[in-house]
């Protein structure tokens, strides 16, 4: 299956790397005891997880004791909001552009949900408006895992500490790994929230980076590993995995931000042909990854559905949302026009991702506007 289709969904979820496959194997067939054991097998399952958690705060910038390891990035983000809010009290805030694990959290907080800009950033103004001393957590995304969009993290960080004092800054790094150094976000956040899957590694293990002194109320109790932070026995092969993932996501991510871009190029020239398809935002303010359209008198859904015909796997906006065609809410909140957000595509590029991914997307992409836009022409006729 995955050699005979075009796959334009990284962002929903990329390939296993080779060598992330590799890291994990002799944990899933040899050393499969429990590192919270007290027997030498078990030494050993806890000596990997040990040096997982020392990999991953060398390409973090933190230190190893600020990793909990956690099953996803949505537990991840719900620790950092829901944990924080529950130990401290107090009003959390975020954007209305926020990946439903972000969004639903400060919903069921009650906190506050603040507006954002055409381009689906944070609105500086509306969140200092948002801030004050009562605000106890807020979270901001780093990259929009619709559009791409990347947030001007310092710009944030800096409003935050000003007006919100007490407030833990959380930002879900979950879409930024694969383009964005994650030492040069780590000193602008107190908590960071990662997904194993978004950067080759497997599904079901994540990291919450938390920096040294602040607590948060754990979600998952139980049997108080990882410092009482995240109870559950640790899922060794994936934490393992993860680490060498996000190790060649580092070491390649200049030469793959560079190569992406080109594709992207490539990629939208193509598109742009087409008429009556328009960027949704700039590519100037986007992480190379993603390339997301709207194109005039199209449903997404049709188009969907003609592109998964051809055996190209592509989105119209996060993956949980496109089961039901609703206007993705990044969009609404931007203020796209329905005319618009009804004809939404998310193609989404990563470390497999060949020219010959991108011909045969423009080529497939191109077909099936034009056939969708012939059968309504006809249908209008008859
Ligand atoms: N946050 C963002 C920005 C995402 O894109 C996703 C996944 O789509 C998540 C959180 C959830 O991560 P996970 O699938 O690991 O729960």
């Amino acid at each position: 299956m995955a050699g005979t289709v075009t796959y334009m969904d990284h962002a929903a979820t990329t390939p296993m790397r080779a060598s992330a496959i590799a890291a994990m194997m002799p944990f899933l067939d040899g050393v499969y005891a429990n590192p919270s054991g007290s027997h030498r097998f078990a030494r050993l399952a806890r000596k990997s997880v040990d040096e997982a958690r020392d990999l991953i705060a060398s390409l973090v910038g933190c230190k190893p004791g600020e990793i909990v390891f956690t099953g996803c990035g949505t537990e991840s983000d719900n620790a950092a909001i829901v944990g924080v809010v529950r130990r401290r009290g107090g009003v959390a805030v975020c954007p209305a552009a926020e990946h439903h694990a972000v969004l639903h959290c400060v919903e069921h907080l009650g906190g506050r949900v603040v507006a954002v800009d055409a381009n689906g950033a944070v609105d500086l103004d509306a969140l200092r408006t948002a801030l004050d001393d009562s605000v106890s957590s807020v979270s901001v995304m780093a990259v929009n895992n619709e559009t791409g969009v990347i947030t001007d993290m310092r710009a944030v960080s800096a409003l935050v500490r000003r007006h919100a004092p007490n407030a833990v800054l959380h930002t879900d790094a979950v879409q930024a790994a694969c383009w964005i150094d994650l030492r040069d976000l780590w000193p602008l956040v107190d908590s960071m929230a990662v997904s194993a899957h978004k950067f080759g590694g497997p599904k079901g293990v994540g990291a919450l980076i938390v920096r040294e002194g602040v607590t948060f109320e754990p979600i998952v109790l139980g049997g108080g590993q990882e410092r009482d932070r995240r109870s559950g026995t640790h899922n060794v092969a994936g934490i393992v995995s993860m680490a060498e993932a996000l190790r060649a996501t580092d070491a390649e991510r200049a030469h793959e931000v560079a190569r992406i871009t080109a594709l992207r190029d490539t990629l939208l020239a193509g598109l742009s042909a087409i008429p009556g398809v328009r960027r949704t935002v700039p590519d100037s303010v986007s992480v190379p990854g993603v390339a997301h359209v709207c194109i005039a008198d199209v449903e997404s859904e049709s188009l969907l559905y003609l592109l998964d015909e051809a055996d190209v796997c592509a989105s119209a906006a996060s993956a949980c949302a496109s089961g039901a065609m609703e206007p993705s809410h990044v969009l609404l909140a931007m203020g796209v026009e329905r005319e618009w957000s009804a004809g939404a595509l998310r193609l989404s590029m990563g470390h497999t991702t060949t020219a010959a991914d991108v011909e045969r997307t423009v080529q497939v992409v191109t077909a099936a506007v034009e056939r969708i836009r012939t059968a309504a022409a006809r249908l209008k006729r008859a």
